[in-house]
């Protein structure tokens, strides 16, 4: 069963008297454990289609199914509820809270979801062992390289367990080289836990190295190569 169902979503916006419509007809599956590059220009519509895919945003039509489970009804606190349990996201710039440490900024959403600090925290020090970041674990954000505070976001946007990944040019902000490095951390990661992801991107490169490749155009998904 799919992780994630778009059928038919369509979102517009007004801007005055113009209506431009962003999404008109998204139809997208994405399988357990399935990694797809969203390959689009700048204005595409692809931070639209990754908010409303992961419960942020609402559509004007369509529905999003999450594990089967159609979301359009549900009301905002349950859309929240299931948000939590099964979505992980990760942003271009990492938006890590400033006053807590790489460990704190990845136990805490999941202290939200109900873990003790213990728990919370050793899962916290596994996966920021896993990325590398053993070293990094009391460091603050701004004492942390560009490379480093995307590798603890990874970790923060996975450490609940979700089935799906969502991630908005999640290396858009680093060099080549060290984009390279977050990329492939984060690959290794949702293929050893069976994540989907769904990730936008212009890097050709990384796009390459996932399992799918779709783009955006004129509001509708078309699959690429
Ligand atoms: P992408 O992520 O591919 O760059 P976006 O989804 O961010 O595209 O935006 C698609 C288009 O929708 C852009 O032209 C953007 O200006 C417009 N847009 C996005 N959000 C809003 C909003 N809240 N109100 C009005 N226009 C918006
Ligand atoms: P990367 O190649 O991963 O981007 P950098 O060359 O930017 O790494 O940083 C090298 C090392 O310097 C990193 O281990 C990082 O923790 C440390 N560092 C970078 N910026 C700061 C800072 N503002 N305060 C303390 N340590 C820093």
């Amino acid at each position: 069963d799919a992780v994630l169902e778009m059928r038919h979503i369509a979102r517009h916006y007004r801007e005055g008297d113009a209506r431009l419509d962003i999404l008109v007809d998204v139809n997208l599956l994405i399988y357990p454990g399935e990694t797809v590059a969203l390959v689009a220009p700048s204005g595409a519509g692809k931070s639209t289609l990754l908010h409303i895919a992961g419960l942020l945003e609402r559509q004007d039509g369509g529905e999003v199914l999450i594990q089967n489970a159609p979301t359009s009804r549900m009301s905002d606190s349950d859309r929240t509820r299931l948000r939590r349990a099964t979505i992980g996201f990760i942003y271009q710039f990492h938006h890590l809270l400033p006053e807590f440490s790489a460990l704190e900024n990845v136990a805490l959403p999941q202290m939200i979801n109900g873990l003790s600090w213990r728990e919370a925290r050793e899962r916290a020090k596994q996966l920021l062992d896993y990325l590398r970041l053993s070293a990094r674990v009391s460091h603050r954000p701004s004492e942390l390289s560009g490379g480093e505070q995307q590798r603890v976001a990874i970790a923060r946007a996975v450490a609940n367990a979700p089935y799906l990944l969502l991630a908005d040019e999640p290396t858009g902000n680093l060099d080549p080289r060290t984009a390279e490095h977050v990329f492939g951390a984060l690959m290794s990661l949702a293929r050893t836990s069976g994540l989907a992801a769904l990730i936008a991107t212009h890097n050709l490169d990384i796009a390459k190295q996932m399992d799918r490749r779709v783009t955006l155009r004129d509001g509708r998904i078309e699959e690429m190569d």
